[in-house]
């Protein structure tokens, strides 16, 4: 097996153990043991491996968290990074002031998107920017004398940030705890996750029962209400959901046909995870007004977001623009950072040098049809993904879904693939597998070969009464 040959602190171990139990409140942390809970602290990585504070080294199968794509320890994204920090950290992006990468930038993103999505606003992360996509369907909608046009549709098990707005659009209903969403303008309609190993209807009958939900939300809100329909292509944090063939064409048709704009998220599924620079053309055969992209637009190696929008939208915001104030008051201190926008050249030019797209669509199927085979295990329910997003699907055999039990055995086989090095991001009762994208087929017999070994003990404690 590979190892990075690193060797972290042991004292410097220790002390971030105990300073993170007693200061940090974790994104999506399990407050009951907040100021006890012993972090695993991650300290060195290289690759597809990542090395805790002991020393052990684990294939990072999370890929940070959907976003480590091109692997860690890379010297000339680090280089990047440190060429621009000396020359220029930082200067404002607001109003008329720009800086070299993040003009470069822009260029090369909107050469490689679809359609005539030439202009990008830059945010900082994938929920200010699918922020700033619904702030700039309103702009719009509103510049073209539809002041009402203010509502948004989403889907349940979407998610889209964790910003106040980003987090209201997300449609995981059942984390909804004591924080407040905004509820008055944001529609959830069906979830459009379709499994053909286990639905007991055709992908057909289901998509048009999709469609047929979406064209009764759209009579219900009224077409001449909604701003914007947003979407994940495939979702991902929902729990790797797949929508059937034909759903994003039909939703763009529906969207066209009511003027609503169509917002595809790429957060996750963008930068090389299904094969392509963005799934939207490519993979799914629509060129959507905007597209939502972060995370893998520099492999993780910087903080960014980036909204992509059409021509025809830009030009309307612009000719419409009030004349008396014409100003477009959106955007944050670090948008379009340079040292981050530097990070992201060097990453796109990476990926076309060693053909990432090329590579994933070659070792894509190989991961999924690999994964596939634990279905035969009786605590599997599903398996199910697309090229490098995934997800097994964990039941105790009667129930289905994220019951008490089910997700008690999901945590049981992530316990027992970290003891074994592996790192799999565990969902309520889903283990979820996101890897870099420079992952081999080795590298993907390893995974799935700790995978199954886990879920075959995971399995023994269940019939042995142990969960
Ligand atoms: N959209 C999607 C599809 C995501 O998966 C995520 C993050 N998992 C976000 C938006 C939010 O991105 P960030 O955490 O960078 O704000």
């Amino acid at each position: 097996q590979d190892t990075t040959g690193l060797l972290p602190n042991q004292d410097s171990q220790l002390s971030a153990v105990s300073d993170d139990a007693r200061h940090v409140l974790h994104p999506w942390a399990d407050l009951s043991s907040l100021g006890t809970h012993e972090s695993l602290i991650i300290s060195e990585a290289k690759g597809v491996h990542v090395v805790d504070g002991n020393g052990k080294t684990y294939i990072d199968s999370i890929g940070g968290m959907w976003c480590v794509t091109l692997g860690f320890g890379r010297e000339e994204l680090v280089e990047a990074i440190a060429d621009q920090a000396r020359r220029m950290a930082y200067y404002t992006p607001f109003g008329d002031v720009s800086s070299e990468p993040a003009a470069k930038l822009a260029a090369m993103l909107s050469e490689r998107s679809p359609g005539d999505l030439n202009r990008v606003q830059f945010a900082t992360g994938g929920s200010t920017a699918a922020e700033s996509a619904v702030r700039i369907a309103h702009y719009y909608q509103k510049s073209q004398g539809r002041p009402d046009k203010i509502h948004i549709l989403s889907r349940r098990n979407a998610y889209h940030g964790g910003t106040y707005l980003a987090a209201s659009l997300s449609g995981k209903l059942a984390d909804r705890t004591l924080f407040h969403y905004e509820t008055d303008i944001v529609h959830h309609m069906k979830s459009p996750g379709f499994d053909p190993d286990i639905s007991d209807v055709s992908a057909e009958a289901f998509l048009a029962d999709l469609i047929d939900d979406m064209e009764r939300t759209i009579a219900e809100v009224g077409a001449d209400r909604i701003a914007c329909f947003i979407a994940e292509p495939i979702m991902a944090s929902g729990g790797v959901l797949v929508p059937p063939p034909g759903y994003q064409k039909a939703t763009l048709d529906l969207c066209r046909k009511h003027d609503i704009l169509y917002i595809s998220d790429e957060v996750v599924t963008g930068f090389g995870r299904l094969g392509h620079f963005f799934a939207s053309e490519t993979r799914f055969d629509i060129v959507p007004d905007m597209i939502v992209t972060a995370k893998g637009l520099t492999s993780g190696y910087q903080p960014l977001g980036a909204v992509l929008i059409s021509d025809r939208i830009a030009a309307a915001m612009s000719e419409a623009a009030p004349k008396d104030k014409p100003v477009f008051s959106n955007g944050f201190t670090y948008s379009g950072h340079p040292v981050a926008c530097a990070a992201a050249i060097a990453n796109i030019e990476i990926m076309e040098r060693e053909d990432i797209c090329g590579h994933v669509r070659k070792v894509g199927p190989y991961f999924i049809d690999k994964l596939k085979a634990l279905r035969s295990s009786p605590i599997v329910y599903a398996v199910r993904g697309d090229h490098l997003m995934a997800c097994v699907e964990c039941t105790v055999g009667m129930e289905t879904g994220p019951t008490a039990r089910n997700m008690a055995l999901a945590q049981r086989v992530d316990r027992y693939c970290e003891e074994a090095g592996l790192l799999v991001r565990p969902y309520e009762n889903l283990c979820i597998l996101s890897p870099p994208l420079i992952v081999t087929e080795r590298h993907i017999d390893s995974i799935v070969a700790i995978l199954g070994a886990s879920i075959e003990r995971a399995g023994k404690d269940l019939r042995a009464g142990e969960i």
